[in-house]
């Protein structure tokens, strides 16, 4: 199995914290679209607040953006050793570009891991759901609080709450990744890629079920 991972999962499915846990575990890089997004966001930049426009409405940004982002980000000398993949691909055109841009660098993807995950659960996790402003470590409030209220256990960082994350927008991001990004499954199915990873409140589930998949350790 190759170090080239990815995390596939509707939003508040669990994909930033199995990064947390994974990435350390086997010393690859954690790529989140969506905090690279948020990056270019803070910067108060034209392209920033044309990204905005997307992601506080719950929409996918285009995928031209994203591929153009990616394909930077991957071929970077701290990308070497592997990287996990969370938040992309998110459409099948997606999938279709990381495959090239792979195939350019000469290494081949080693699984998909897929969190499943249902809509009440999402709603649960996400409206309780804050990260550190400074590392990005995300905590749930309930689940997986912080030792010290509103501080990174980590960094000392602040943690805040996402825009994004308000009931509304979470519906239309769910609905997003159901019409959207689903098709994916099977994309990777019949590349016999796809690892399913069951839904679970405790973290370490998730966790400790791929880290004994056959290859992960390697
Ligand atoms: P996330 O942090 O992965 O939940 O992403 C937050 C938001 O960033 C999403 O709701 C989208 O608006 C945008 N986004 C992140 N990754 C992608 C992607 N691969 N393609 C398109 N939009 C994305």
């Amino acid at each position: 199995m190759g170090k080239d991972l990815i995390i596939l999962g509707a939003p508040g499915a669990g994909k930033g914290t199995l990064a947390a846990g994974l990435c350390p575990a086997l010393q690859i890089k954690h790529i989140s679209t969506g905090d690279l997004l948020r990056e270019v966001i803070a910067s108060g930049s034209a392209l920033g607040q044309e990204l905005n426009g997307y992601v506080s409405s719950g929409a996918l940004v285009p995928d031209e953006l994203i591929g153009r982002m990616i394909k930077d980000r991957l071929g970077a000398e701290d990308c070497k050793a592997g990287v996990l993949l969370d938040g992309f691909p998110r459409t099948i055109p997606q999938a279709e570009m990381l495959e090239e841009i792979l195939a350019g660098l000469q290494r081949p993807l080693g699984a998909v891991f897929y969190l499943s995950v249902d809509l009440e659960r999402v709603i649960r996790r996400l409206v309780s759901r804050v990260s550190c402003q400074q590392c990005g470590r995300p905590y749930h409030l309930v689940n997986l609080p912080p030792k010290a209220s509103g501080v990174c256990d980590d960094c000392g960082g602040q943690l805040i709450q996402r825009e994004d994350d308000k009931e509304e927008t979470i519906r239309k991001r769910y609905a997003t990744f159901m019409e959207k990004t689903r098709p994916l499954i099977a994309f990777y199915q019949a590349k016999k890629l796809l690892v399913e990873v069951a839904a679970s409140d405790n973290p370490q589930d998730a966790l400790n079920f791929v880290l004994q998949q056959p290859g992960v350790q390697q």
